[in-house]
């Protein structure tokens, strides 16, 4: 299929890699010039706004940082609307406000442009690997029509309800992850202060009630001080603000969510906001005087 695929940072670049490579034909963009070389050496064509990307394709994905992002990118006078034909389809693999998708969702349909919202999880690594779980959100038929494609970026693709529902699907995920993950780090680190070798506590958790996906993977790349960037504190900061949010609109309390929130708010305002969330564990360890990171014994 003729494709186009806007934002290219740490998850659509392998994620559009994987069209180019399932052998679709992609138009690319991104704020960053630099940021599709390795795609249009592999077969990718640069164009030089979103309009540009959208015209003469059946669909455009976006994997952008905020909703304003998508919104400016959809709506803007050289944005994908102004150089989609109708009968084409929006995409958006960011994670978003399910308000926002559902309002370009509406000023899609009044130019016969259908949307999709289809946020994904698994991080950079699944991007690569294409195993994301992909949660989507919009009209059955249109998702129908797009599932093999999806399935190209990703092993596990769902379809959620109507459009919003992916984001809301993935701003729950994200919320639940987010207080595992703090809990996570408090909880190797009391463990550890207290006596117990923390590969051994890792192990003996992961087989017991306290253990998670997060435990299993976030705790070991904590033990093992991989920490590179590849989820910023921006990013988490934005995914747990709407969380809270849609909570607020609907009138659900939060107790935990609400910790996690200030959590990440505190982290990103005190100089981890481009650092992996995971890289927080830095600044508990200073707190209780103990050091986890770097101690990953490879006999596991
Ligand atoms: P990123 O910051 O690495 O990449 C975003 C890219 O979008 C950048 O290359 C940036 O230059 C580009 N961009 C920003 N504004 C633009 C605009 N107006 N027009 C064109 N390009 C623009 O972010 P990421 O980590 O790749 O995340 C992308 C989306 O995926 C976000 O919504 C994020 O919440 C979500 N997500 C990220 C992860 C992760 O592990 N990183 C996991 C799941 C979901």
């Amino acid at each position: 299929m003729k494709l186009g695929f806007i934002g290219l940072g740490n998850m659509g670049n392998p994620m559009a890699g994987n069209l180019l490579q399932a052998g679709h034909s992609l138009h690319i963009y991104d704020l960053r010039r630099d940021a599709g070389a390795n795609l249009e050496a592999a077969g990718a064509v640069w164009k030089p706004s979103p309009q540009e990307v959208a015209r003469g394709v059946e669909a455009v994905f976006l994997s952008l940082p905020m909703p304003a992002d998508v919104e400016q990118v959809v709506l803007a006078d050289n944005g994908v609307l102004a150089g989609m034909a109708s009968g084409g389809t929006i995409i958006d693999m960011s994670t978003n406000s399910p308000t926002t998708v559902r309002r370009l969702a509406e000023q899609a349909r009044v130019k016969g442009v259908e949307f999709l919202d289809a946020p994904v999880s698994g991080g950079v690594r699944g991007a690569r690997n294409a195993t994301l779980a992909i949660m989507v959100g919009g009209d059955k038929t249109v998702y129908d029509r797009y599932e093999p494609i999806l399935k190209v970026m990703g092993s596990h693709v769902f379809y959620v309800g109507a459009i919003g529902a992916g984001n809301v699907v993935k701003l729950v995920n994200n919320m639940l992850a987010f207080i595992n993950m703090m809990g996570a780090a408090e909880a190797i680190i009391l463990g550890t202060k207290a006596g117990v070798d923390p590969n051994v506590l890792w192990q003996a958790i992961r087989a017991s009630s306290g253990g998670s996906f997060t435990w299993e993977s976030g705790t070991r790349a904590i033990l093992r001080d991989r920490l590179a960037p590849t989820f910023t504190v921006e990013l988490a900061k934005k995914d747990i603000g709407l969380a809270t949010r849609l909570a607020q609109e609907l009138e659900v309390p939060l107790t935990m969510g609400r910790v996690a929130e200030d959590l990440l708010n505190h982290y990103y305002a005190s100089g981890y906001a481009r650092e992996d969330v995971l890289a927080t564990v830095k600044a508990l360890e200073q707190q209780a005087g103990v050091t986890v990171r770097g101690t990953w014994k490879e006999s596991h």
